[in-house]
């Protein structure tokens, strides 16, 4: 084996496509910047181009990703209004309308759409139609339900739309990207404190990429990670969106169907409407340690791509993380199998639920 990276080059026009892939994902027009760095790299990025001292934030608080923004929107000296919801629910348009109605001030929305981490979704549209008629910009992370969820940027008027290639977009996590509408573009333009000569600068990427024609990429691009990227993007396009945004909805239903008619454990997030496509997060009963569990998960089937809670949640939650090629009849069945074997309990009737709740939903369970 040749001892070189032995890739095709990686050129301007090629960054460019990949950019017009990506903006056709997220349904929009405006500009679409690929950022050399997993997805933390665009959402501090983001942050930091919009928020000033003297700005203030309403910061939407449904996981630990909210928790993070809230850090980066003070260090830039922006006043921050926290709404925080319970992480096994969802936050409502009402709230958010509540909490614009109470600060006026407002002038920047940071939101997670879906959360991996605690398996729950927020209705972006409706959130987005509050934040739009207020006038704020609106930040969305994205990175957990581009390719599980629809995602339609302009038509919701997200303004900052962040995501990442390793979730269900099944493809590499050191590239992501950011879209930014001409509102956005404005109000960074305008902002002093935004980063210039930086790498998280959205405004260096405008001025010597975007603005100037793309025809000279700013850095040398990751050629790994881009090629990688733009193997993912023709994939998900030769699949069709609608069938991949499919597959993960039947995961999540069929994986609540079948934890339910297993009955040790139940979703942790209760409502159907507000759990996540992209993963789906388990409570573990009083005695039964999630660590524990997804180790013993793990050794029945070293393939299950599950995992314990992070931080407080390490003990009574489990993450299955049915996301890209694991959201798949395939991963159902291996997991609920697992599952009925490491609780003692049989599979059957949890697998028969699963098929019909896939079914509903997807094509075809086979
Ligand atoms: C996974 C995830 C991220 C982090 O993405 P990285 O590429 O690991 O930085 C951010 N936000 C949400 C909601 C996620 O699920």
């Amino acid at each position: 084996m040749s001892p070189y990276l032995d890739l095709p080059p990686f050129s301007a026009a090629d960054f460019a496509a990949v950019e017009d892939q990506v903006a056709a994902l997220l349904h929009t027009t405006a500009d679409v910047i690929v950022t050399q760095g997993e997805a933390l790299l665009p959402l501090e990025a983001a942050i930091r181009s919009a928020a000033h001292p003297g700005s203030t934030a309403l910061n939407i608080v449904t996981g630990p990703y909210g928790q993070t923004f809230g850090g980066w929107l003070r260090d830039c000296g922006a006043n921050v209004v926290d709404l925080a919801v319970p992480f096994d629910t969802a936050v409502t348009a009402g709230q958010v309308a509540e909490a614009l109605a109470a600060h006026p001030e407002v002038d920047f929305v940071s939101l997670v759409h879906a959360e991996a981490a605690t398996g729950n979704t927020n209705p972006v549209a409706e959130i987005a139609a509050v934040v739009r008629a207020h006038g704020a910009l609106l930040m969305l992370d994205a990175v957990a339900s581009v390719a599980a969820e629809p995602l339609l940027t302009d038509a919701w008027g997200v303004d900052l739309c962040v995501i990442g290639g390793q979730k269900a977009m099944g493809g590499p996590a050191g590239v992501s990207a950011v879209s930014v509408s001409a509102r956005a573009w404005e109000r960074i333009t305008a902002n002093p404190a935004a980063p210039r000569r930086s790498y998280l600068s959205l405004l260096d990427w405008k001025e010597r990429w975007t603005d100037a024609g793309r025809t000279v990429l700013p850095h040398a691009p990751a050629q790994l990670e881009m090629l990688a990227l733009g193997a993912c993007l023709d994939r998900i396009e030769a699949d069709g969106l609608p069938a991949v945004i499919a597959r993960h909805g039947a995961a999540s239903a069929a994986v609540r169907a079948g934890v339910r008619a297993l009955g040790t454990l139940a979703p942790f997030v209760p409502d159907d409407a507000h759990a996540a496509p992209v993963a789906t997060t388990l409570r573990t009963p009083a005695g039964l340690d999630a660590a524990a569990l997804a180790a013993e998960l793990r050794r029945l089937d070293p393939t299950l791509p599950v995992q314990a809670g992070g931080g407080a949640l390490a003990a009574g939650m489990l993450r299955v993380n049915h996301y890209g090629p694991a959201a798949s009849p395939g991963t159902v069945r291996a997991t609920l199998t697992a599952l009925a074997t490491a609780t003692g309990t049989d599979a059957t009737s949890a697998l028969k639920a699963a098929e019909a709740a896939w079914e509903a939903v997807g094509p075809s369970f086979g």
